[in-house]
């Protein structure tokens, strides 16, 4: 099945800077496949939220929180990505302007024009390599962002925890790496609630399956390389899923950060250790 290039740019971009409704697959306690469309945020501005520090809560009590959070990491991965995603599509628009001489936003439009100069002409190996270089490397940063996002990631409903602004259904990934978003009840539209990440710590413990690390970082307020440190001395497991190449946690294994408390100490060492071995690094 060919599908022209400006179609896959078009829907490339939307993606990225507009947002776009996304079909998701989930499956409840009893492990029946339901199926539901949401409107998803565009890529970049999801990005852009992993990458900012929690929103202060309405309660008083948990004013500092936020001063305890403010110490977390922030997703430095999702930041990275995201000055990516600009970037690409910034040399997208100024190639295909150069290569058209048209100056529309809609980068679809663009390529349609390009695409048909090079179906037109015998030789024009410039053009269709500028097509091709376009849309592989719009698919690449597309392509991670969605793993960051965790939209890759089989989706889970959460046992006993419906939407509170609908009842409905809250889904997430079976790893935690993504936000956790309402599908609505059975049958009718999702109400568009979605809780981020970082607002989702105490869901995070009914999640059964092991998590990301992102969503570990979120878990105990501690950074990434605390989390591997804790894993190389034998505090916690790592375990690299062999099909993303990414790593995940069980969270029975993990403290969880306490609001308005300094961050959780270390898992204590493995019983087969030496007293000597046994120093809290903090
Ligand atoms: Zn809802």
């Amino acid at each position: 099945l060919y599908v022209p290039t400006s179609q896959v740019v078009h829907r490339l971009q939307t993606q990225l800077e507009q947002g776009w409704e996304e079909k998701i697959t989930w499956t409840d306690s009893e492990g029946i496949a339901h199926h539901d469309t949401v409107f998803q945020a565009s890529l970049l501005a999801q990005l852009q939220a992993e990458t900012v520090e929690p929103r202060a809560t309405t309660s008083s009590e948990n004013k500092n929180a936020n001063k305890a959070g403010s110490k977390a990491p922030g997703n430095t991965e999702a930041l990275h990505l995201h000055e990516e995603c600009v970037t690409a599509l910034k040399e997208a628009r100024s190639t295909l302007q150069r290569a058209t001489g048209l100056n529309t936003p809609s980068l679809g439009a663009q390529v349609a024009h390009l695409e048909a100069y090079v179906l037109d002409s015998c030789s024009a190996t410039t053009e269709e390599q500028i097509l091709n270089d376009i849309r592989s490397d719009l698919s690449s940063k597309v392509r991670s962002a969605r793993i960051v996002l965790g939209y890759d990631m089989p989706k889970v409903a959460l046992p006993d925890t419906p939407c509170d602004r609908c009842g409905g259904v809250l889904i997430v990934a079976k790893d935690a790496s993504s936000d956790v978003v309402c599908v609505g009840p059975e049958g009718a539209a999702s109400c568009g609630k979605r809780y981020r990440r970082k607002e989702w710590v105490s869901l995070l413990e009914k999640i059964t399956s092991r998590i990301s690390t992102e969503a570990a970082c979120t878990y105990t307020g501690r950074s990434v390389p605390t989390l591997y440190r804790w894993a190389a001395e034998g505090r916690v497991g790592r375990r690299v899923d062999p099909r993303t190449g990414r790593s995940t946690w069980d969270p029975s294994e993990l403290p969880r950060a306490v609001p308005g408390q300094p961050p959780p100490l270390a898992p204590s060492l493995p019983t087969a250790r030496t007293p000597a071995d046994t120093a809290e690094q903090g």
